[in-house]
This record gives C-alpha cells, structure tokens and sequence, in this order.
C-alpha cells in the first residue's frame, strides 16, 4: 500500500520511512509527485496546520495521506516560537538566526528554561482521520552544542540526558523524539484498525 507523506523535508522523510519499515507500505513525499503541490501553512495550532496538509494533498491525489506540523514550546516565552519555529527570526530565518534569537529572547529569564518539542501527525484517506501528538520534554542551553539534527537541536537538552539533541545519534533521537513518537502511534492505531 502507498501513503503520500505530505512533506518535501528529506530528513524527516527518513525517519518516518524509518517507522514504517517492516510491514508493507511504502510512503512516498511529494517530492515523488510531479504536479505542483503545495499547501500554505497558515493555521493557529500544530494539529490546524498537520490537517490542512493532509486534507489538502488528499483532496489533490486521492491516495491515504500522512503530514504533521511541529515545533518548539519555551515556557517562560508562553509557548513561543511554537507555530512559528522554522520563521522565529523572520522572513530569511536560517536555523542558526532562530538559535540566536531564542538565546537572546531567554538571557532576561532564570534558568530552568523548561521546553518541549510538538509534532501533531494526521492520517487521511477520505474516509478516516487520525491525530495524534507527540511531545518530547527538556530545557534549552545558553550555547550551542553538537553538529546532529536540525533546528533548534543544538540548544535542546533533553530530559534525562546530558547531551543535546543535536549531540546524540540519530538512531536514538529516533526512538524518543516528538516525531517518532507521534508517528509510532499513528503507525500502531492503523494497523489497530487494520488501515494499513
Ligand atoms: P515543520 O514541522 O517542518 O513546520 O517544522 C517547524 C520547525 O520546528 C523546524 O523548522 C524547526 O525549527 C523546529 N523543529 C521541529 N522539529 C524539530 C526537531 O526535531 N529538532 C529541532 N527543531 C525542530
């Protein structure tokens, strides 16, 4: 059976295959798909933006579709960069930009600077919706660390562990990641209703 991942993003692409290797579907990204499909991202929450994508791609392919939406929640910012973690620093934000700004918005505040990452993953294939969320707890650094990962994984020390989430292998970040949490379950309530 094949699903669309509603992503153009190789990385997560990778783990997600990663989660759905051993039974028998193969997930493609759009990436896969000739036609021009994009779906803006324009919603309030995590979970409004993974269901435009999925809702969105499903209603130009017609084929199951799995997306998600995720980001970065800092307590003492109310939640902030949340929905707006890949633009933090603006319009020309890089990974490194948001990483100074987080930095720089935290310095008025006492450490802890308590965190999680978010990944809201939605399943659709015209006739069933699934959502689910995973979350993945720690606090952020005043410095960099480590050359893994992406985004803010440098500066995001995971509950438990004293290296950051861009200084652990990839296979572990994996396993208890916001993503891989939120795809396993999607993955187990599928085969638990036999979608897949
Ligand atoms: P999106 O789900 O592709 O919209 O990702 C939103 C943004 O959240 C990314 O560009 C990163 O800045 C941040 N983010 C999401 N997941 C991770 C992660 O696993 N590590 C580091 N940053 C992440």
């Amino acid at each position: 059976m094949d699903i669309v991942f509603a992503t153009r993003n190789k990385g997560k692409l990778k783990e997600v295959k990663k989660i759905f290797s051993g039974i028998n579907v193969k997930i493609n990204s759009l990436n896969d798909y000739d036609k021009k499909i994009d779906v803006i991202e324009d919603g309030k929450s995590f979970e409004e933006n993974a269901l435009k994508k999925a809702d969105g791609i499903y209603q130009l392919l017609k084929l199951p579709v799995i997306s998600d939406d995720s980001g970065l929640e800092v307590e003492q910012l109310n939640g902030a960069p949340g929905i707006y973690s890949a633009r933090y620093s603006g319009e020309n934000a890089t990974d490194k930009k948001n990483n100074e700004k987080l930095i720089e918005e935290l310095m008025q505040f006492p450490i802890p600077h308590l965190a999680k990452f978010v990944c809201v993953a939605v399943y659709n294939d015209g006739i069933n919706r699934l959502i689910i969320q995973g979350e993945f707890k720690g606090q952020i650094i005043s410095k960099p660390r480590g050359k893994n990962g992406f985004g803010y994984d440098p500066l995001f020390l995971p509950d438990g562990l004293d290296k950051t989430s861009a200084e652990i292998d990839s296979g572990l970040k994996n396993k208890i990641s916001h993503r891989a949490k939120a795809f396993s379950k999607l993955k187990e309530m599928l085969l638990e209703n036999k979608l897949i």
